[in-house]
């Protein structure tokens, strides 16, 4: 998968793209990202990219001109991207699912603004869609496309060693992951449940899939109304809710 990250700060992509399992993903060529400098595809010499707003009024936005210069860009070198996605807060909620549909796409490209934001005309001209990470703002564009990027990253085959790890995922099926534990077995008196040390694989999955259930439950009850729990979810779910009830 193919993404093309659009910024005037490329450097701030570096260390995060530079480790981890987003960077061996690279290395694989399993995703390839490159990073435009906005400033190139700027109209005057000194490469400046904003100025200020027609109207009045506090602040810089960022001028139309870069963005879809940039866009035609990429598009005549690596041909029409599937999604031209404009990192806003006005966007649309960023979650799980979004994540996945994305990941099936080929070819995507990410706007980041900065300032008071872009002139809305890109959003008229070029993109496809926005996305907001949530609601506050930002400073800026390049950490919410790294969210989206690392999030959409990990759907793909190969990219988390474990595929198995990405299914039980917090989220992949409306329900929250169940809590986990490693060595050392007591530490200073506080322990790991007893039953993951048993070797009983069957009780360990009811234990993980009741724990599972009991925290969405109680942390996110909202997950739950969208229903997509297996039959034995499904039972435990049913059984506290009787033992909530009573
Ligand atoms: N004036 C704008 C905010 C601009 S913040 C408004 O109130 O809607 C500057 C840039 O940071 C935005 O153009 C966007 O690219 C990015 N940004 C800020 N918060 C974001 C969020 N929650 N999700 C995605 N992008 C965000």
């Amino acid at each position: 998968m193919k993404f093309d990250i659009l910024t005037i700060f490329p450097r701030l992509f570096d260390s995060v793209l530079s480790e981890g399992l987003i960077a061996k993903a690279i290395e694989n060529r399993v995703l390839s990202v490159s990073i435009h400098d906005l400033r190139k595809f700027s109209s005057d010499s000194r490469g400046s990219v904003d100025d200020v707003p027609y109207g009045g009024g506090p602040g810089m936005v960022m001028n139309p001109e870069p963005f879809v210069k940039a866009v035609k860009h990429i598009t005549d070198e690596r041909g029409v991207p599937d999604a031209v996605v404009l990192l806003s807060p006005q966007g649309e909620r960023f979650t799980h699912q979004a994540a996945v549909r994305l990941s099936h796409l080929d070819h995507v490209v990410l706007l980041c603004g900065r300032y008071e934001g872009i002139d809305e005309r890109v959003s008229e001209l070029v993109v496809t869609e926005e996305i907001s990470i949530g609601d506050y703002v930002l400073t800026g564009g390049e950490l919410p496309a790294l969210v989206v990027l690392d999030s959409v990253g990990r759907q793909i085959k190969g990219v988390v060693g474990h595929s198995d790890s990405v299914k039980n995922d917090s989220f992949a099926k409306n329900l929250l992951d169940w809590p986990h534990y490693t060595r050392p077995a007591d530490l200073d008196g506080s322990k790991v449940p007893e039953v993951l040390l048993s070797g009983n694989h069957a009780e360990i999955r009811l234990w993980r899939k009741r724990e599972s259930v009991m925290r969405t439950m109680e942390r996110r009850p909202d997950l739950l109304s969208s229903g997509d729990m297996d039959s034995e979810e499904l039972e435990i779910f049913k059984k506290l809710c009787d033992t909530t009830e009573n």
